[in-house]
């Protein structure tokens, strides 16, 4: 039951994040696939999509990005194949993923004309929403028109930020970005929070940079702090996603606990 004044409970269908920042090389795409399978290993069920058509969220899976017949790229055209067709498994049990490769370059072109361009990835998700808890979709390093369909159809973002002073700059940008989209297209997205990745203790720089994005960013700050390592890039040339990989690493640790976090907000 819901209580009086308190908001509807969701509908019982996936909780949709965008994990997005203009900036390339920053953990999203890394941040995808451990935060998904830190999910999954927590019993949830995950659909990963693959919204960047370097396709490196593919790869870092293990997909073999040129023998895709069907990618989120045919979803997003006209006569769109059964999205049974597309939707693949990964080796993480409870994890599925939309791949995606260099064909996803022409969509952006594509979209352009069409009526409805922003909405168009929602319609596609809006198919299998109820067969899960969580689809996390990795975006291009682009405020583009389809990143602008992630934002479209989030209920939230996450926003991965390397621990280097530079990256604060452009964090504005994008939350402008997001601001005219809940004004336009969804008023349902929110920051769900920021998490600062490839953090280095020993470096007074980067303790410094934590502090200033605290500061900034106060609550909307997750908690957990993802550490520099060179097993995040080992374990994407294994294909896998480092709670599988390295089981037992402060890596997957990190990533687990920020899943509890998500799991915390999402109860919330
Ligand atoms: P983005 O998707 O934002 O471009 P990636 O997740 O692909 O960023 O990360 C960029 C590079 O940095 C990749 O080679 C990735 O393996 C590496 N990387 C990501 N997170 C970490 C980390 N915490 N420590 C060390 N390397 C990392
Ligand atoms: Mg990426």
């Amino acid at each position: 039951m819901t209580a009086l004044g308190e908001a509807p409970a969701r509908s019982g269908d996936a909780q949709i994040i965008a994990l997005c920042n203009q900036k390339g090389g920053v953990g999203k795409t890394t941040s995808t696939v451990n935060l998904g399978a830190a999910l999954a290993e927590s019993g949830r069920r995950v659909l990963l999509v693959d919204l960047d058509p370097q396709g490196a969220l593919s790869a870092g899976l293990g997909v073999p990005l040129y023998d895709l017949t069907a990618t989120i790229y045919n979803l997003l055209g006209r006569s769109a194949p059964p999205i049974d067709d597309v939707l693949t498994k990964t080796g993480v049990e409870n994890m599925d993923l939309l791949p995606s490769n260099i064909d996803l370059s022409a969509a952006e072109i594509q979209l352009v004309n069409e009526f409805g361009r922003e909405q168009t990835l929602s319609r596609v998700l809006a198919q299998v929403r109820d067969r899960y808890d969580y689809i996390l979709i990795d975006c291009q390093p682009a405020l583009s028109l389809l990143t602008v369909n992630a934002l479209a159809c989030a209920d939230g973002v996450i926003i991965p930020m390397e621990c280097e002073f530079f990256s604060l700059r452009g964090l504005a940008l994008l939350t402008d970005t997001m601001e005219k989209v809940r004004d336009r297209l969804n008023p349902r997205l929110n920051l769900l929070g920021i998490v600062v990745t490839m953090f280095d203790r020993r470096l007074l720089h980067s303790r410094q940079v934590l502090a200033r994005v605290a500061e900034t960013f106060g609550d909307r700050l997750y908690n957990t702090v993802i550490s520099r390592t060179v097993r995040f890039p080992d374990s994407s040339i294994a294909g896998e996603p480092i709670t599988t990989w390295a089981p037992k690493s402060s890596g997957a640790e990190q990533y687990r606990a920020l899943a509890q976090e998500v799991i915390q907000q999402s109860a919330r």
